[in-house]
């Protein structure tokens, strides 16, 4: 994802010898080139590798943060996930045999993508329950890793991930009034440094191809992603592309749920693979934290230190609980 705002003087600092993830710090406020996080973020962030703050289950809706960020831990211990590697096959099997596992109805989708690296194999796994009435309530996720030395992505794309697999535990044995689809897409990252349409959002602009091919775009009555939402310190602003009323769905069920100092009512751009289907008008909202300035809550983004021990077990049953509700409220429209 990027904040296309400094999108310009981050493709010129390109050029300048930064360290791995200068080029990539897009948000808004951040400087382009951050190597490395300031001591005092590193000192404050010092380590514990547990779910201990998850929350009970039954304060979050029935979403089992420990559940998630077990998950989220998973994905990590296979290291590095960029699309086409060992690694993230292994993913693919781990995401397969836990959908399985819920009794959720899966289909995947393997393709290949061209990118600046020659053509890489992906693969799109969604989940599709059904619902009593035509319309789709689409949930997504990415779940590869940036091409980057060292970078096990546990936030991006590591905590989303955990969410949607704990969203999808709870969700595949209801039935409602619409179907409920989840979305793990390949390929979001840039396979470049840069993040340049068209290097980037493989597997969504796949996705929303082939249900623009099978005549399903027009039933998605709206499309909710995640991404980097695990964070130790969360704040969601509101991205600025997304489709107005379910932006203000989601902030007002989050609102109504307590969460206001971290839904927060500030705008903010993000391009991410929610944009695969705002081009084709499908409703939609980019849940991400993407603050990652020096002293922002995400500094580690796109660096080595995307780990574990940032994620946050209660940020994860927040999120999965905002969704929860937001289902909810979609599916009583
Ligand atoms: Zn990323």
């Amino acid at each position: 994802m990027s904040s296309r705002m400094v999108l310009r003087m981050a493709m010129i600092l390109c050029t300048l010898p930064v360290g791995l993830a200068g080029c990539k710090a897009r948000g808004k406020e951040a400087p382009a080139v951050v190597t490395q996080p300031p001591f005092m973020s590193a000192v404050a962030s010092a380590p514990p590798q547990t779910a201990d703050d998850a929350p009970a289950p039954d304060k979050t809706g029935g979403f089992d943060g420990k559940r998630a960020f077990a998950h989220v831990a998973k994905q990590v211990s296979f290291g590095p996930r960029p699309s086409g590697s060992p690694a993230i096959a292994e993913v693919q099997e781990y995401l397969l045999s836990e959908l399985k596992s819920y009794g959720c109805p899966v289909e995947t989708d393997s393709f290949g993508s061209d990118t600046p690296a020659g053509r890489i194999a992906m693969k799109n796994i969604l989940v599709k329950i059904s619902g009593d009435r035509p319309g789709v309530i689409l949930l997504g996720t990415h779940y590869d890793t940036k091409r980057l030395e060292n970078f096990v992505g546990a936030d991006d794309s590591g905590s989303s991930t955990g969410v949607m697999l704990e969203l999808a535990r709870l969700l595949c044995p209801q039935h409602g009034k619409y179907a409920v689809w989840i979305a793990f897409f390949d390929g979001e990252e840039a396979v470049n440094l840069a993040w340049k349409d068209p290097d980037n959002r493989y597997g969504s602009r796949q996705m929303a191809a082939k249900f623009a091919t099978a005549g399903d775009i027009p039933k998605i009555k709206a499309f909710l992603l995640a991404d980097i939402v695990g964070g130790r310190n969360l704040h969601f602003k509101r991205e600025s592309d997304s489709t107005k009323w379910l932006k203000d769905l989601v902030w007002k069920t989050a609102h109504q749920l307590g969460y206001q100092s971290i839904f927060l009512d500030k705008e903010f751009p993000v391009s991410d693979d929610h944009l695969s289907f705002l081009s084709r008008n499908v409703p939609s909202v980019d849940v991400i934290d993407l603050d990652n300035g020096p002293n922002g809550d995400v500094y580690y983004w796109h660096t080595p230190q995307d780990t574990l021990d940032k994620i946050s077990a209660k940020s994860l049953a927040v999120v999965g609980h905002v969704f929860l509700e937001s289902v909810k409220q979609l599916q009583a429209k």
